[in-house]
């Protein structure tokens, strides 16, 4: 065993010298998800590898729960509802939605509050910030029916993603195997058949995890009116190839460098996921990009606001917002996109472009 080897890259190398190489999906989901060793069941680099929208300034998380007031109205004013967040992290998003609509007393009364999160480590970091203002789950599914909201920021981009490169007239899968020296390497697959269209791309990335989320979210939309808001990075309109990346620390290392002890990500396919949510007989709106979609909600008037109240950081809040928003940054390479049940008044900020 190498000196520095984790004991997650131990057990993968292990389980792959006995049964052979792992998809790209398989590897990642052991590195995020194993229960023992993954990155956020342990939630050891949270807050310190990446940082999140909500965590660079709190008017993404205000904006969120503005929006979320209006859309409370425009899907009926339902009393009770679920307000419900996926993959809530260290739960500051929450908690800024709560803190800005505490004043609309009608849909706060309204709102059952429920996280759904899968990490005990994290269960216990969000319910310190939340105290009881939230219940938890393990699944959608799990959360009785009724009128819902749901918000979602950096979800979806954890889930596992195969990947597939063209191979001539064949398509190969990307896997996880042991190179000579024994370490973690990249290889491809024998000739195997490809999942889905490709159109006339080389190399294609599937999140097959998306077609489950759409249908858990449709069933719920399906059966009560409700919304729900996904914000995440990905490319507006094409398939990504290989977007796989590792973040430890703040740099971006190599995926296979220290599995378990790094975030991975890929991007979002929103092409796919509108097509995905079309097809199961839902209103869909965007993907809009991040920066237009905040401003459309105000970002440049609560960010005035913010700067009234607290002058000594003016050009901290000026530098978050801008971060959010910026053009070429995060204000284009994330997109919200919302997924509603049929037939109600488009949702708030997600007009098409
Ligand atoms: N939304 C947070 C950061 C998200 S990090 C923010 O904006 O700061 C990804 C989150 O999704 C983590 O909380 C992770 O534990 C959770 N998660 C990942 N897969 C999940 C799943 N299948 N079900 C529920 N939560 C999941």
């Amino acid at each position: 065993m190498k000196q520095d080897e984790t004991a997650l890259e131990s057990a993968l190398k292990a389980q792959i010298s006995h049964d052979g190489p792992l998809s790209v999906a398989a590897f990642m989901a052991a590195c995020l998800f194993d229960p023992e060793h993954g990155y956020y069941a342990t939630g050891a680099g949270l807050g310190r590898d990446f940082t999140t929208s909500p965590e660079i300034s709190q008017v993404f998380g205000e904006l969120v729960g503005l929006w979320a007031a209006h859309e409370w109205h425009m899907i009926g004013a339902p009393d009770p509802f679920h307000l419900i967040e996926i993959g809530p992290g260290r739960g500051l998003l929450m908690e800024d939605v709560l803190r800005a609509t505490e004043g609309y007393r009608d849909f706060r009364a309204a709102a059952e509050v429920t996280l759904v999160e899968t990490s005990p480590v994290l269960r216990r970091m969000q319910a310190e910030r939340l105290g009881a203002k939230a219940a938890f789950m393990n699944g959608l599914s799990e959360i009785a029916a009724g009128p819902t909201l749901l918000i979602a920021n950096e979800f979806l981009d954890c889930l596992p993603a195969r990947q597939f490169i063209r191979d001539g007239v064949h398509w190969r899968e990307r896997m996880v195997g042991l190179g000579h020296d024994g370490a973690l390497s990249f290889g491809l697959s024998g000739p195997v058949p490809l999942p889905l269209e490709a159109g006339d791309a080389g190399e294609v990335e599937v999140q097959f995890g998306l077609d489950a989320v759409v249908s858990e979210v449709s069933a719920r939309l399906s059966g009560a009116p409700g919304r729900a808001l996904f914000i995440d990075y990905g490319p507006p309109d094409t398939t990504p190839g290989d977007s796989l990346r590792a973040f430890c620390r703040g740099e971006q290392v190599s995926p296979l460098e220290r599995p378990g002890a790094c975030d991975l990500t890929v991007d979002v396919d929103f092409s796919r996921l509108k097509r995905l949510g079309v097809a199961a007989g839902l209103d869909v709106h965007g993907p809009v990009p991040q920066g237009l979609f905040l401003q459309r909600l105000g970002a440049e008037a609560r960010m005035q606001a913010l700067v009234r109240a607290n002058p000594g950081r003016a050009a901290d809040i000026h530098a978050g917002v801008q971060r959010l928003v910026e053009p070429g940054g995060m204000g284009t390479a994330f997109q919200a996109i919302c997924l509603s049940s049929p037939g109600l008044p488009p949702p708030a900020g997600l007009e098409p472009i």
